[in-house]
């Protein structure tokens, strides 16, 4: 049988623009499908999944092989894609002709061929993948990598804590009430986060900063992982967040900022 494949939005080399490792050299690995719609998301072209109506309308020419898709098995797996042969012919879709179906050991073939020891796993939500596990797996054997997974806070992850080596990390989002996605969040993630893992609450304004302290307060997570603060690009000035922070004495909690939107243009993509 055919090896699951992961739907790759894209993948390139840049700096990490947050978390631990921000300012050094990355690997990334955008993967297509998100479980969430925030409302200030600047990834949505890489969260929309392809439905089977979207898929099988095309032609035969895009297909590829000639065949049209509505003749063929082109439901595509809820989370993930299947073999491309599975659904047309050569991997790609009408939908996004940019996406690429690989398996865990082309992407780790990739990985490894960049020469970069940090890989940022980042979606989309890449833990709806469904052979996730089996990719994490592969790159927690190499020990010369350091991967971080950026997860949207929906995604229970108890079941990788006891399992991943802490070269595997988690950077898990509290998507706060300005994203419009909070009662989306799985707060049992926050139980048992290790000490590797980072937790990031995007805010919008003073309404998400209260409620990031409320829930640091609640799980105590200042004394059991890195928390960082982040703002939504363009709605709250980094500075309102510094004057919070000094207001309300939040020691243990780092102000990040996106430092690619400041390198590139805010809307570039491969950065
Ligand atoms: S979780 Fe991330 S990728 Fe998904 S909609 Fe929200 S911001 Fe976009």
């Amino acid at each position: 049988m055919d090896k699951l494949r992961f739907a790759v939005a894209e993948k390139f080399i840049s700096i990490n623009g947050e978390a631990r490792r921000a300012g050094e050299l990355s690997v990334f690995i955008r993967f297509r499908g998100c479980n969430l719609r925030c409302n200030y998301c600047d990834t949505l072209w890489a969260c929309d999944e392809v439905k089977q109506e979207e898929n099988c309308t095309n032609t035969g020419a895009e297909c590829g092989d000639g065949r049209t898709a509505q003749k063929m098995s082109c439901v595509r797996d809820e989370n993930t894609a299947r073999d491309p042969g599975d659904m047309c012919g050569d991997g790609k879709t009408t939908h996004d002709m940019n996406t690429e179906y690989m398996t865990a050991e082309e992407i780790y073939g990739y990985i490894k061929s960049s020469g970069v020891k940090n890989v940022t796993l980042t979606g989309g939500e890449p833990m709806i993948q469904k052979n996730i596990a089996e990719l994490l797996e592969l790159l927690s054997e190499d020990k010369n990598l350091r991967t971080e997974i950026e997860t949207n806070g929906a995604v229970p992850l108890e079941e990788y804590y006891g399992k991943m080596p802490d070269n595997i990390s988690f950077t898990v989002d509290y998507k706060c009430p300005g994203s419009g996605m909070e009662k989306a969040m799985h707060l049992q993630n926050f139980e048992k986060i290790r000490s590797c893992d980072t937790v990031k609450f995007v805010v919008s304004d003073r309404t998400d900063l209260e409620k990031m302290c409320e829930v640091i307060s609640e799980y105590g997570l200042t004394e059991k992982c890195t928390v960082y603060v982040s703002a939504v690009f363009g709605r709250i000035e980094p500075r309102e967040i510094v004057d919070y922070m000094i207001e309300n004495k939040l020691n243990d909690v780092r102000l990040q900022l996106q430092i690619h939107k400041y390198v590139w243009d805010p809307q570039a993509r491969g950065v």
